[in-house]
């Protein structure tokens, strides 16, 4: 049985969010970040799940952005499993309609149900032969989270860091000064091989972004 980690990237919304579906030989799964915006987009998803005879173990939102929990509501009824989010970002989440409404995206309330399980610093999220290291980086939004996987040699970061770029602080509970210092002291001590998912936009890795990314220039 192949039991490396792989991971599948959706381009959700149209905010244009990455959907990860993270996934090994055991056919368990997790997915982050659920942007389904439209029926094309959650058959879209429901039909890779389905293709490869995925279990779902857990939903996670890396922050709760509008973009990044549109599909709570679909994936929490349709795969009956648990969402986990940190709990600093309720109170962005629990606003959820109104951003949805300010966006223009078309949502309701049962599209962002209550979470089941909070995670924090520390945690590590297992399913298959899988373990997600929480990390605790605040700064684009209250309750942001990366996800890193050692074994693996990746990390995913939702919005706190992206190819050439870094996350916004200047919407609600931003703080550049603690993204920043999030970033040099959790994201940039991990190896330079490290693969990174931002929560848009291409994947890189901690060494390029060392290297060129001209927001961490000192
Ligand atoms: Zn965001």
């Amino acid at each position: 049985m192949d039991t490396g980690l792989k991971i599948k990237v959706f381009n959700f919304n149209m905010i244009q969010v990455n959907t990860l579906v993270l996934y090994d030989g055991t056919k368990e799964a997790v997915i982050v970040d659920p942007g389904m915006g439209s029926l094309y987009e959650q058959a879209a998803l429901t039909d890779f799940v389905k293709d490869n005879s995925l279990t779902i173990k857990y939903i996670i939102n890396t922050h709760p952005h509008i973009d990044h929990v549109l599909g709570n509501g679909y994936c929490v009824s349709t795969f009956k499993a648990p969402l986990l989010m940190h709990e600093a970002g309720l109170g962005i989440y629990t606003r959820s309609m109104a951003y949805g409404a300010a966006f223009g995206l078309s949502c309701e309330k049962s599209d962002f149900p209550d979470p089941d399980q909070y995670i924090k610093e520390g945690d590590v999220i297992q399913f298959g032969n899988q373990a997600l290291q929480v990390l605790y980086t605040p700064g684009h939004a209250d309750g942001s989270v990366c996800l890193y996987v050692p074994a693996s040699n990746c990390v995913i970061v939702g919005d706190v860091l992206f190819a050439d770029s870094i996350g916004r602080s200047d919407l609600p509970t931003g703080n550049h000064a603690l993204l920043i210092e999030n970033i040099q002291t959790k994201l940039m001590t991990l190896p330079d091989t490290t693969v990174v998912y931002p929560g848009h936009g291409p994947t890189t890795t901690i060494g390029s972004e060392k290297r060129d990314n001209p927001f961490l220039r000192i």
